[in-house]
């Protein structure tokens, strides 16, 4: 099993999976009391995780906060580690925190962990701003669509994590139940009905996640997947077959890999469409549709590229021009207290080398390296970030 090699097993481990800022980190923090535990090994890779132990009326657990992920389809080493620990980490449930301001975007990758893990628990998170834009999530209804507990919480309020932990106990003690299941279009259906009995065999319960997989042929999950399981599909003479069938069946109707990848894609997104249109509310002026408008423009094939290179040189053009001014001010300013500090150590009577050494190497380097670095860090860590959001 990959598993970070100092995560404690002795209370059950909860994974807290979801995308980047809805609030996981903040979560995590509200919830797991005293030192926080944090480890960089997990096997080959070296990104960092937090656990800690989280008190719940009924019990301890130990709560992983594990990388911030869109997907399992996974691109980058972090979100590698998130679709490992969620497949394959030796936990007992997955938390998907998710952010109520944009949960239909989020639900892809809530969709995409119900196929991989049998007992989940949503935490619809920032459900404060979520009401400061009048977007209301009727949650019992999400919970009855996915067949999960759904618990809404806004991270930073302790008050609002008791119903958090109470569903956090209920799905931990209860048998698993099965949950939502995307549909896909009707060929991938029937592709992954014919890879689907030779694997159940193995995984029962996600056989359905590990077909599709397996039909997409993902060089990185199959390597975890043989690394964990010290199975290789492609040598089970059963699978084998069962995949050149379906492979025959999509060919024929004119589905190829990189097709394949997009109908799952499609697939999953015309699920979470339909799900969040049927317990989201928005306002009257949609804050969703403007993002959407700005989403569909920003990522589209042809403006995505030249988007992201026009942001990231008006970012760099911010940065050079603005931090040459502020370098210049600076380095007026230190410069104008070199001889102030010259005259200083003068009047106190220190030797001439050490009063040399001090001002005209020790301060005036430090002067200059703070004078040069300062304003353009200063001015494009905060801009990347802004990007970033
Ligand atoms: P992560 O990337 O998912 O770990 O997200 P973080 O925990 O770092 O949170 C991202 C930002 O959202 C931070 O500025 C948090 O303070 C803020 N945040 C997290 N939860 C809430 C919440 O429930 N309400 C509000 N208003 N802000 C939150």
């Amino acid at each position: 099993m990959k598993q970070p090699k100092a995560i404690p097993d002795h209370y059950p481990v909860i994974a807290l999976a979801g995308n980047p800022n809805v609030g996981k980190s903040t979560l995590f923090n509200s919830l797991t009391t005293g030192k926080k535990q944090h480890t960089g090994n997990w096997i080959g890779k070296t990104t960092a995780n937090a656990w800690g132990i989280c008190h719940s009326p009924a019990r301890d657990y130990t709560l992983v906060d594990i990388p911030g992920t869109y997907s399992l389809s996974s691109r980058s080493a972090e979100e590698e580690v998130a679709r490992d620990f969620i497949c394959f980490g030796a936990h007992q449930a997955v938390v998907i925190v998710c952010d109520a301001t944009c949960l239909e975007r989020n639900l892809n990758l809530v969709l995409q962990i119900l196929e991989a893990t049998d007992r989940t628990l949503v935490c619809v998170n920032l459900l404060d701003e979520a009401e400061k834009k009048n977007i209301t999530i009727d949650l019992d209804q999400l919970s009855d669509l996915l067949c999960v507990p759904v618990a809404g919480t806004s991270a930073r309020k302790k008050s609002t994590l008791s119903s958090f932990l109470e569903r956090l106990d209920d799905i931990t003690e209860g048998p698993a139940i099965p949950h939502y299941q995307v549909t896909y279009c009707p060929e991938l259906e029937k592709a992954v009905s014919m890879v689907e009995p030779a694997v159940k065999n193995w995984l029962d319960t996600t056989s359905r996640f590990l077909s599709l997989r397996l039909l997409e042929d993902d060089p990185s999950f199959l390597r975890s997947f043989t690394n964990a399981c010290q199975l290789v599909p492609s040598q089970d003479p059963a699978i084998a077959d069962c995949l050149k069938t379906a492979w025959d069946h999509l060919n024929r109707k004119g589905i190829f890999k990189d097709i394949l990848k997009d109908r799952i894609v499609s697939g999953l997104i015309d699920n979470a469409e339909t799900i969040a249109s049927l317990c989201v509310k928005l306002p009257e002026r949609s804050y969703n549709e403007t993002d959407r408008k700005l989403d569909r423009i920003l990522t589209g094939r042809l403006a995505a590229y030249p988007a992201m290179a026009g942001l990231l040189a008006l970012i760099f053009w911010i940065t050079l021009v603005g931090a040459n001014d502020l370098s210049a001010l600076l380095s007026r300013l230190f410069f104008s207290f070199q001889p102030v500090l010259d005259q200083a150590l003068l009047s106190l009577h220190f030797p001439d080398w050490i009063r040399d050494a001090f001002v005209h190497g020790v301060y005036q380097v430090l002067a200059w390296v703070v004078s040069v670095m300062l304003p353009p860090m200063a001015i494009f860590f905060p801009l990347f970030t802004l990007l970033e959001d």
